[in-house]
């Protein structure tokens, strides 16, 4: 495995050839900030794309946009304890490094041209005013950071039952503990607390996440916002649209990969729903009308199962209609300009899956910093 080298000798020198097939993998901090301080000294603008790894094509399409933007980008791979409780899937998470390098390299490997242009992911990448030129000839434009838990967390101590850990924690009260928040008490404090350690220790330019997580998307957005942030600037966490499956709409989770060939496909039901929620607003439905919706189309394939004798079980743990910046629940009437989230999570056996739909706005038209 590549180690970067040392202060004396830059680490990015290298061929495009050989930098489309070799992508730095950097382990600890100081080896972090050095490269950093290097990017910056040279005046390269840095795009950061946190993930827990077990990549698939929609981590790919984060890569791909910020590649296409910014001539540097590092994407973390780290499963962050913090956001697991004690009952979670912590230890049954996948972690699949090598897997996730090849997935990165075939990536690379399609060639500057098809990673940096010309696969649009938004109206964002089709609007941009001038390609980004891509990084320095002979460097990669992609470095993984894959910390180890005591990188991240140099304080250990209790690391999945917060209430008992000591040490720095971030909680963004009034929007991280409901819908996700309420259903996963400590998740959105573990999440808040690894992205502003990443946050500080890459100070990215841009940070990329995905509508899939829309809570989390926009609670950095406000976290970011709220504590006078600049790496990124709440403006430039961007939110890309959400990958799905091009057959079923399911969107791809790494998650995924714990659902039987039965319950993935019992799956999709969470996008139909969601999908006839969108409906019933385009039709002027209030909020409460869009849940009762989404609730029986669930309902519906609930009884179709039973009826069936499938022994796939489909329990819905919430559905939420809300204003993307003040999480506020909506059950009356949205007006028009309203900028809404429909969200939902169900359990497919023992999976629990999430997804949402954006209404009235699109993913990356987001200015948090403006309008909160
Ligand atoms: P994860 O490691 O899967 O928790 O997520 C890392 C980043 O990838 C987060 O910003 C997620 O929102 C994003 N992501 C995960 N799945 C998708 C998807 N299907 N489409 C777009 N982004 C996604």
């Amino acid at each position: 495995m590549f180690a970067l080298a040392p202060r004396s000798a830059p680490p990015l020198a290298r061929t495009y050839s050989s930098a489309r097939t070799h992508i730095p993998v950097i382990r600890s901090l100081g080896q972090l900030r050095r490269w950093r301080a290097e990017a910056r000294s040279r005046g390269l603008e840095v795009g950061l794309i946190p993930t827990m790894g077990a990549l698939h094509d929609g981590h790919l399409n984060l890569v791909r946009a910020s590649v296409n933007r910014h001539p540097l980008t590092v994407m973390s791979l780290f499963v962050n304890p913090t956001q697991f409780a004690p009952h979670e899937d912590l230890g049954a998470y996948p972690r699949t490094f090598e897997g996730d390098m090849d997935k990165l390299r075939g990536l690379m490997r399609q060639g500057p041209a098809a990673v940096i242009h010309g696969l649009g992911i938004s109206e964002y990448d089709r609007r941009l005013p001038r390609p980004n030129p891509g990084p320095p000839a002979g460097e990669s434009p992609l470095v993984v950071f894959a910390p180890t838990v005591e990188t991240m967390y140099p304080l250990r101590g209790e690391l999945q039952n917060l209430s008992e850990h000591r040490g720095a924690k971030v909680h963004v009260q009034g929007w991280g503990d409901v819908m996700e928040g309420a259903s996963r008490p400590q998740f959105f404090t573990g999440v808040a607390t690894v992205c502003t350690k990443l946050f500080n220790a890459v100070e990215p330019d841009h940070a990329y996440f995905g509508q899939k997580d829309i809570q989390q998307a926009l609670l950095l957005k406000i976290l970011q916002t709220d504590l006078l942030s600049a790496h990124p600037l709440p403006e430039n966490l961007h939110i890309l649209p959400t990958t799905r499956d091009k057959d079923t709409g399911l969107a791809l989770s790494s998650r995924n990969a714990y659902l039987s060939p039965a319950e993935l496909g019992v799956a999709p039901v969470l996008q139909r729903a969601l999908q006839a929620a969108r409906s019933a607003f385009d039709n002027c439905a209030s909020g409460a009308t869009m849940l009762e919706v989404a609730t029986r189309v669930v309902a519906q394939e609930q009884e179709r199962l039973r009826v069936a004798g499938s022994e796939v079980v489909l329990k819905p743990d919430y559905f939420e209609v809300f204003d993307r910046n003040s999480f506020a629940p909506v059950r009356g009437t949205p007006g028009p300009g309203d900028k809404l989230v429909v969200s939902g999570a169900v359990w497919v056996g023992g999976t629990r899956l999430i997804d949402n739909l954006l209404l009235g706005w699109d993913a990356e038209t987001l200015d948090v910093s403006n309008d909160v």
